[in-house]
């Protein structure tokens, strides 16, 4: 059994931020923190005030124009960069505990995808700025101009609570690569990881003071208080539309950019001429890992006519022997939703489904075999139409949704009928039809005879209201710098003199 929750459960631990070197005393406003699978609290987070996002601001400002940050070379952030790597993976069962703890997700996901991905970003950027190439141009005249990335300066880093470690840790890792500071913000609801990373790299003092900072706390108050700070440079926000659409708004009034990665509804097809049995096993991962609560869910399913009866039987009959539970069992595949809201959440969409006559198959209610935590039935409905309020809305829960295809011309546009852009499935074993289907649809990625498949050399990201820029390699490279012209004169030719002719003449 684990220990921790039950010793967090009766001495719960006491978060803060951590500002310019140290933890902050904690003195904010409470905040429970709740591990979902159970329904009590395991922690206090104690709210960072806006005059304290303040003093992290600072901090990273101070850090970034007068610290030995701002002036470390490749190498240096290299070892940075590899000493939170090695930070990581010496904590990696303890990390991922924490994180099943606090999220539910299941301990075989976060132990193997979670905290290796976050551990797996900072030895990719380690390797990938080594590697940077720049632009050089010369010209026939005696001149050169140079294309160089500089850091962006000091940036606000702000994520959500469904993958709290794996998803911010790509932003520290991006961000401290190119030369940045940084100010942290997690969801008030999943601070646990990160607070933990904090601890353990003072541990280490892997970091000049000031380069990293941490502030904890609602959005409305931290998250407004940092995102809307005149000294920062930018924003890098993972978390829902309508959250980011209120974070532009702000940068905008300091003309300043922001990365967006949003909100998604994404389409799985289903063609005929697919590998049903892989395009079951795949689409099952899409809808229901991370508990199904996954930006890049494909869990709007489109299957083709022919092999609809056969796909939805077995894909309904695997979600009802999916085993619920403990997330901390080795045999949970789904666990707990992370509150009460998400459990509502589902109930309403439920309803709709059912009032705009869609089909229940499987699920549709809270899970009876628990007298504690925040468990639902993994839920499957066929839809009638397009227009129903499942499949358009994000539901960010283990509920997938069915509907049936003739033609690929109908797929698609049914496909790309969403006001999200996230990811594209596409189950073929037509080549041909892999490559035209990834040209139209409309989304940041299409993933072919795949469930999630991140590969950190290229962007992820959405088109529409799923975002704006992309996070990996060079699309973290144009989030986290200023590319700047430098254009030098070798042997130019002499210049035009002005004011000499006409000043003999004037005389
Ligand atoms: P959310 O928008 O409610 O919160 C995300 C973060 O923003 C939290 O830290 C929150 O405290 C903070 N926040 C809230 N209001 C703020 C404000 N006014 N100013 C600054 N910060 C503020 O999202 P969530 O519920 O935590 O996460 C779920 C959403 O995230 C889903 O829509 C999901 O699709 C999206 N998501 C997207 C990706 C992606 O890569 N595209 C990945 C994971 C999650």
């Amino acid at each position: 059994m684990f220990h921790r929750r039950a010793a967090m459960t009766a001495n719960p631990l006491q978060l803060t931020g951590h500002i310019a070197g140290a933890f902050v005393a904690p003195n904010g406003e409470e905040i429970p923190v709740i591990d979902p699978s159970t329904g009590r609290m395991v922690a206090v987070l104690h709210e960072t005030s806006r005059d304290e996002v303040h003093r992290a601001v600072v901090a990273a400002r101070s850090a970034f124009e007068r610290g030995p940050w701002g002036r470390a070379t490749v190498a240096e952030r290299q070892r940075a960069l590899m000493g939170i790597h090695d930070a990581i993976l010496d904590h990696a069962e303890e990390l991922a505990e924490l994180e099943t703890l606090n999220t539910g997700i299941p301990l075989a996901q976060t132990a193997n995808i979670h905290v290796a991905r976050a551990a797996q970003n900072f030895r990719f950027f380690s390797e990938f700025i080594n590697q940077q190439e720049g632009d050089v141009y010369t010209q026939e005249n005696g001149y050169m101009s140079l294309v160089t990335y500089d850091p962006i300066g000091v940036c606000a880093l702000i994520g959500p609570w469904n993958m709290p470690l794996g998803l911010t840790a790509m932003k520290i890792a991006g961000a401290l690569a190119f030369g940045n500071t940084c100010v942290v913000k997690p969801s008030e609801m999943t601070p646990l990881t990160l607070c933990r990373l904090f601890q353990i790299l003072d541990e280490r003092n892997i970091l000049p003071e000031g380069v990293l900072n941490l502030v904890n706390g609602r959005g409305a108050v931290t998250g407004d208080a940092l995102s809307s700070h005149p000294d920062i440079d930018m924003v890098s926000f993972t978390g829902g539309t309508e959250t980011g659409a209120r974070i532009l708004s702000a940068l905008a009034r300091g003309i300043k950019g922001g990365a967006m990665e949003l909100g998604g509804k994404s389409a799985s097809i289903v063609y005929d001429d697919c590998d049903l049995e892989r395009a079951v096993d795949g689409a099952m991962l899409g809808s229901f890992m991370n508990n199904g609560q996954m930006c890049l869910a494909g869990s709007r399913l489109f299957v083709h006519r022919g092999i609809a009866d056969a796909f939805i039987e077995k894909f309904t009959e695997r979600t009802r022997s999916l085993i619920v539970g403990d997330p901390f069992e080795r045999t949970t595949e789904v666990g707990p939703m992370i509150n009460t809201g998400q459990l509502e959440r589902m109930e309403h969409y439920v309803a709709s489904g059912l009032k705009e006559s869609a089909t229940l198959l499987a699920g549709g209610r809270r899970h009876g075999g628990f007298d504690a935590g925040y468990y639902f039935e993994p839920t499957v409905m066929t839809a009638p139409g397009n227009d129903l309020a499942i499949c358009q809305e994000e539901i960010f829960a283990p509920f997938a949704t069915f509907q049936i295809f003739d033609e690929e011309d109908e797929a698609i546009s049914l496909a790309n009928d969403s006001r999200f852009g996230l990811v594209g499935y596409v189950w073929t074993n037509n080549l041909e039809r892999a490559m035209r289907n990834s040209a139209r649809l409309q989304t940041g990625t299409v993933l072919v005879n795949t469930p999630i498949m991140r590969d950190l050399r290229t962007g992820f990201g959405g088109v529409r209201q799923s975002g704006l820029g992309r996070e990996g390699a060079k699309g973290s490279r144009a989030m986290f710098t200023e590319m700047k012209s430098t254009v030098i004169a070798l042997k130019p030719p002499a210049l035009p003199k002005m004011g000499m002719t006409g000043a003999g003449e004037n005389a």
